[in-house]
């Protein structure tokens, strides 16, 4: 099962009565751990447990959680044309071979 098809499924299945409000108020908080692991690299500080890769994840998580509520019944094929766009968009901005 590769990362999209895994979190499609969890998201799924999981059930506390997420809505875009309280994952809204995830998200800003793992936006925060992660901006605080940014800034304790940036200064050379210790990394917290989960460090800027765990972080990240966390709020990449959130945010397809997001997504995934707010488009019910999207697919895996769906995400990933998503992300080819995504990704060739910010290639065409940032430069590639
Ligand atoms: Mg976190």
């Amino acid at each position: 099962m590769n990362a999209i098809q895994e979190i499609l499924t969890v998201c799924n299945r999981i059930r506390y009565d997420r809505d875009l409000d309280s994952v809204f108020d995830h998200l800003e908080g793992e936006v925060a751990e992660l901006m605080s692991e940014i800034d304790k690299a940036f200064y050379g500080d210790e990394p917290g447990e989960d460090g800027i890769l765990g972080e990240a994840v966390d709020v990449a998580l959130c945010a397809l959680d997001a997504a995934i509520i707010a488009n019910p019944g999207i697919t895996e094929a769906q995400i990933n044309e998503v992300v080819s766009r995504k990704l060739a968009k910010w290639e065409r901005i940032y430069g590639g071979k």
